[in-house]
């Protein structure tokens, strides 16, 4: 058995059982020995048949009769059914698809079942549980987790799918370990780094996880694996800002008082968090190696005015050894109507000065001042934009994706934002900021998604973090209320009651989890319909109600957007996906549907929407569930102060939260778990920096930088 041994070379496995395996991401040894349980089997929930209930998950202890193959009555499917009984009762077990475990089971024979009780026909029964054949049903149950189970140990329960029990994967892990294949690993964390936080080795951790005699061996193993991944995206990351550190940019000297000028016409004052965030990045700008910091902040905490603010430092210096012309800004959004959005806010910045404002999006381009008005912006022809932008003559060139393409070049880039920036992926990210080979334009990125601490340290760990945790004052906060099934209609009249004020509100139809992509999209997409429909006929008669949602094409979304935002649209029904960061003021009511169904930090952003009001807002978050923490999860929407507190509840709520955690991230779940330890996390971070510092390419440590990479392959560090 070697490491690289591709699973059935080792063990006898039939068809169905690899198609299973294949699902589960399990090819070779490798893969099944870092296949880690999801939890351990306690022995202390030990039950008596007399005590179950409909619902538990219970492991009980007897002798198995009556076992015998039988086929669904009208279903035909096959399966194994038997009785199991213990000193206080008896009750049935179902094996559905699972004929075969009726002969592998002798009547007589005592087992350990473990398995989710369900009623079938008035009866409870054990449906598919495991089952394992036992010496002898133990006397005394052992009262701790790791206390005295048959085998001296806590038994690990894996994940499983159709096909492959977690049975089967616990043997075939043990036959593993057993091999000597441990042996032959190598571990890529140096020891140095072990000792000092004292982790388990490669190999201990290894057993320590699949077959743990103590409770405290199993948490040292997880939290080993757990530091390794996010140390390898630290390091990864922090390879990448290493690298970034060797270019050069331009250098900006600009004093804050120089660009008092500029923000004295603004119609506010600034935050004391945008004042920070202002002096942060003008401090990078004075640098001559590239700045790359990241501005989080809530909807509406005035990301564009900073943006806009150091633009103006940006535009107002002349390129190196000339005392003429301007230093060039790219700023990139997600969507056509952003980008319009973004170019019309800098012309408001920017009218009184003698700076060019270009916009280039799929649809065309535009630019500011139109020869003939001075006012106004003017259609201009997309080689004409690119020739003044190459020239240098359009020092700010607001756009989409557009931007990226080749054809644009710049004379004298020196600074890029990237609004929205979880929206792109990182190679879009590049592509823009790679536009000049020897100097490197400084990167600002933004996002308005709150996310804790701790992961922000480990997916953004290549850029300097700035919060802009403040809102500007004055802004009423919006009004949010948890709305039960039965006072519905008290939220439709304070909608009814905006909408003759003239404003406007969205309707965000629940989140259908559907394991199909194909038919969620569809589901989505009627449940918006029926609502939209349902709306009209029912509630909302005399008003103009719009639908959105993903199937719909980019310009019909966008379409639909900008009726929206001219008010010829009342209501706007939609899925989760509605632009973000679009500015509808006159949208004072958000309704958000099945709101349980969210996570929180989704529900913030939704709530986001109408945050940009001056006018006073609502948030009716509708609920159906009557459980108690679903409930207390969602009254943090009316508690949190803002999205970064929320962000932190969340993480800690939901444990290895799905939400934050894999499909966006691309972290496992232990990645996510060490996410709820700053200090390991900072460790981590602390550790990857010293060896990038001393060593970036991993010279020393070649076990480490082939494993980066193939981790890199897999999880997208985003
Ligand atoms: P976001 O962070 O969501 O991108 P914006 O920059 O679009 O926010 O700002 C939202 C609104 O708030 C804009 O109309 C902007 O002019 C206004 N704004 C920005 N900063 C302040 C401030 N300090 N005080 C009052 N209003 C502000
Ligand atoms: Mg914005």
């Amino acid at each position: 058995m070697d490491i690289n041994s591709p699973l059935d070379k080792v063990f006898k496995i039939l068809t169905p059982q690899n198609c299973a395996l294949k699902k589960l991401g399990l090819e070779t040894v490798e893969d099944l020995l870092f296949y880690f349980p999801t939890r351990y089997g306690n022995v202390a929930q030990i039950k008596n048949i007399k005590t179950l209930e409909k619902g538990d998950t219970a492991l009980v202890y007897g002798k198995i009769s009556q076992i015998k193959i039988r086929k669904g009555w009208k279903s035909k499917i096959p399966m194994a059914e038997a009785r199991l009984s213990d000193e206080s009762g008896t009750i049935k077990i179902v094996w559905l698809h699972q004929p075969y475990i009726a002969k592998m089971i002798q009547p007589e024979t005592f087992v350990k079942i473990e398995g989710k009780i369900s009623e079938r026909k008035g009866d409870l029964a054990f449906v598919n549980p495991e089952i394992e054949k036992v010496k002898k049903v133990p006397i005394a149950v052992g009262n701790s987790l790791f206390g005295k189970s048959e085998n001296g140990f806590a038994y690990p329960i894996y994940r499983e799918t159709r096909g492959v029990t977690s049975r089967w994967i616990f043997h075939s892990i043990q036959k593993i370990l057993k091999g000597g294949v441990l042996d032959t690993l190598e571990d890529s964390i140096p020891t140095r780094i072990l000792e000092k936080y004292h982790l388990p080795s490669l190999r201990t951790a290894l057993i320590w996880i699949h077959a743990p005699k103590r409770k405290e061996d199993s948490l040292s193993a997880r939290k080993r694996f757990a530091f390794e991944e996010v140390f390898y995206i630290q390091l990864q990351k922090q390879k990448e800002r290493k690298l970034y550190a060797e270019y050069s940019a331009f250098k900006i000297r600009k004093t804050k008082k120089e660009l008092g000028e500029f923000t004295a016409r603004f119609s506010f004052s600034l935050t004391s968090a945008q004042e920070k965030a202002i002096d942060k990045i003008l401090e990078d700008f004075s640098k001559h190696t590239p700045m790359s910091r990241l501005l989080e902040g809530d909807v509406g905490s005035g990301k564009t005015a900073v943006a806009a603010t150091v633009a103006y430092a940006i535009v107002t210096t002349s390129p190196p050894k000339q005392d003429y012309g301007n230093l060039q800004v790219a700023y990139m959004a997600p969507t056509e109507i952003l980008a319009q959005q973004h170019f019309e806010s800098f012309i408001e910045y920017f009218k009184h000065l003698p700076i060019q404002i270009g916009l280039i999006t799929g649809s065309g381009c535009k630019k500011f001042p139109s020869k003939v008005n001075s006012e106004k912006a003017t259609d201009i022809s997309r080689s004409q934009l690119l020739k003044w932008v190459e020239n240098g003559e359009i020092p700010i060139l607001v756009g989409t994706h557009a931007l990226i393409q080749k054809t644009v070049e710049f004379r004298n880039l020196a600074f890029v934002v990237i609004d929205e920036q979880h929206r792109f992926g990182t190679k879009q990210r590049k592509n823009l900021r790679h536009k000049q080979d020897v100097v490197l334009p400084h990167l600002l990125s933004m996002t308005a998604t709150p996310i804790p601490r701790t992961l922000a340290l480990t997916v953004y760990g290549d850029l300097d973090i700035t919060l802009l945790d403040e809102m500007p004052s004055g802004r009423k906060p919006v009004i949010t209320e948890i709305v039960l099934p039965t006072k519905r209609n008290t939220a439709y009249e304070v909608i009814k009651k905006e909408l003759s004020a003239g404003r406007q509100a969205y309707v965000i139809c629940p989140r259908i989890d559907e394991p199909d992509p194909t038919k969620e999209l569809a589901l989505n997409v009627k449940s918006v319909k029926e609502e939209a429909r349902r709306l009209k006929k029912e509630v909302f008669p005399k008003n103009e109600i719009g639908i959105l949602h993903g199937k719909m094409l980019k310009k019909e979304k966008e379409d639909v957007m900008q009726e929206f935002k001219n008010g010829e649209i009342d209501i706007l029904v939609a899925t989760s996906v509605i632009e973000v960061g679009v500015n509808v003021p006159d949208a004072t009511v958000i309704i958000i549907e099945g709101a349980e169904r969210f996570g929180l930090a989704q529900l913030h952003q939704l709530r986001g929407r109408v945050i940009r009001s001056t006018h006073q807002s609502y948030c009716f978050v509708f609920a159906d569930t009557k459980s108690e923490s679903s409930l207390e999860r969602l009254q943090s929407m009316v508690k949190a102060k803002n999205g970064f507190e929320l962000a932190e509840f969340d993480l800690a709520q939901r444990g290895s939260g799905d939400l934050y955690g894999k499909k966006q991230w691309g972290l496992t779940d232990l990645g996510m778990e060490a996410l709820r330890n700053i200090k390991m996390v900072e460790a981590a971070r602390e550790e990857a920096t010293q060896l990038i510092d001393s060593d970036s390419a991993l010279i020393d440590y070649p076990l480490l930088k082939k494993n980066i990479e193939e981790k890199r392959e897999k999880i997208h560090f985003e």
